[in-house]
């Protein structure tokens, strides 16, 4: 039985995914009453639905010729990039006795410090833990947030409790799974994301990627939503499900954002829910404000092979100074459509989006200083640290550019205590919502740091 709980407890996985388990040992834990089978897809009020995802989209729903039970079979398409869940899927849900995880004391080795803001949002965190809480940590990009959780989750330890840390981005995993390591050395830790060999690892402390949520169930005291709107989580209702599934009846979450969405926005205004702010950066310095500049009908521009004047005189300024830029563009097809036209001013000039294999690389020589601008889509509008970085939207009225990926472009800008500043441009056809929310959420939160004395002016 050991085995199958630690494979199960907490988890609801089709039984497809459960190779090691004979039909045998399947009916007897059955028996035992140590597991519970459900049908992957059910009518519920008419409509079906995924047991799994809970999609109840018709369009969201296929049907084919099924290999398996040899019938015209509907399946989920929305969380089929987690193993197709069909009509005659069955998910196992564990119910047998619970996996008690140990009580670490003093479990937290990390050395450094908080700043002011950093601790006061600690605080709330550690008291959302402790009071099985929601609350919402909005920290502004460069802040400094994932420090922010360690007391909370050294709480949560403490007691025996388990913790998820899910996020929407498979880098992200991969850059937080080290420094969790580092600092909780004592205790079980599992990554999970496509791809990961530690997905039966019985952890007690977990970081995750928003999809793998969707093996869980009932499984956590503590559950942390980094980054809640980065694509895709803020896009998927079934992510949003999953992350309520996974958590125990009883139990806490946190929102750990830099740009949380209009509806957490009200929330927080309305003090709805528990929030913390940290309105400024680790070094003491406001963010760039990022200055509006009209261009004119660029689209029309670059369809003559020309680069709008204001564009132009921007990066040649750059390159004239020696400094290195981002080009933020809102579509793949137009940045490498005009990327040549940029080239005859400077032929190292590279492009950057979400399937280019060369992402990394590309990223890296521009840190390293063997490049000194990069074109790119949104891709690059989270996790890119790069010293002295000045930054441009060709475009910014388009859809694309939300307040939420506006804010987090500027976030790039003066993230070094030795340069704190730097450029940020909206290159615009026309202003939009977003685009003055964005700006309007920058001063608000340099306003705030300023009064509460976060800034040295
Ligand atoms: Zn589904
Ligand atoms: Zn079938």
């Amino acid at each position: 039985m050991k085995d199958l709980q630690s494979q199960l407890c907490g988890k609801t996985l089709l039984a497809s995914e459960l190779t090691d388990l004979s039909p045998d040992a399947l009916q007897a834990a059955l028996e035992q009453k140590i597991i519970q089978q459900t049908a992957g897809l059910a009518k519920m009020n008419g409509r079906l639905t995924c047991q799994r995802c809970g999609n109840r989209d018709s369009n969201r729903f296929a049907s084919h010729h099924c290999a398996r039970c040899g019938k015209e079979c509907a399946y989920c398409r929305n969380c089929i990039m987690m193993g197709k869940v069909a009509s005659c899927s069955t998910l196992i849900h564990w119910t047998g006795p619970p996996v008690v995880f140990p009580f670490h004391e003093q479990c937290l080795q990390w050395q450094g410090t908080l700043s002011p803001g950093q601790q006061a949002a600690a605080d709330l965190v550690v008291r959302a833990v402790q009071q099985k809480q929601t609350a919402l940590v909005w920290a502004v990009c460069g802040a400094g947030k994932t420090e922010v959780l360690f007391p909370g989750i050294a709480a949560a330890l403490s007691q025996g409790e388990r913790v998820c840390i899910a996020t929407p981005r498979t880098d992200v995993v991969l850059e937080l799974a080290p420094r969790l390591k580092q600092a909780f050395p004592s205790v079980t830790i599992a990554s999970l994301y496509g791809g990961s060999e530690e997905k039966n690892v019985l952890a007690q402390l977990v970081v995750s990627t928003t999809h793998q949520l969707l093996r869980y169930q009932e499984a956590f005291d503590l559950v942390v939503i980094d980054e809640v709107d980065a694509f895709p989580y803020s896009m998927d209702q079934a992510l949003q499900y999953a992350a309520a599934r996974s958590r125990k009846p009883i139990s806490s979450l946190i929102y750990l954002t830099a740009t949380p969405s209009r509806e957490l926005q009200k929330q927080a205004a309305a003090n709805t829910i528990h929030c913390a702010t940290i309105p400024a950066r680790f070094h003491r310095h406001p963010i760039p404000v990022p200055r509006y500049q009209w261009c004119g009908n660029w689209k029309k521009a670059f369809s003559l092979q020309n680069i709008p004047v204001p564009i132009q005189e921007w990066y040649r300024e750059k390159l004239a100074s020696q400094t290195p830029f981002l080009l933020f563009f809102p579509h793949i097809e137009i940045m490498n459509a005009c990327l040549p036209f940029f080239q005859q001013d400077y032929p190292e000039l590279m492009s950057v989006h979400s399937e280019d294999p060369k992402r990394k690389e590309k990223v890296q020589a521009l840190r390293e200083g063997k490049v000194l601008g990069l074109m790119t889509t949104t891709i690059l509008e989270r996790g890119v640290t790069i010293p002295r970085l000045h930054a441009a939207v060709v475009g910014a009225e388009e859809g694309i550019f939300t307040e939420s990926a506006l804010v987090q472009i500027a976030g790039r800008v003066g993230r070094k205590a030795d340069y704190p500043t730097g450029d940020i441009v909206f290159f615009h056809y026309g202003k939009t919502w977003a685009m003055k929310r964005a700006v309007r959420q920058i001063e608000t939160m340099n306003k705030e740091a300023a009064e509460r004395g976060m800034i040295d002016v």
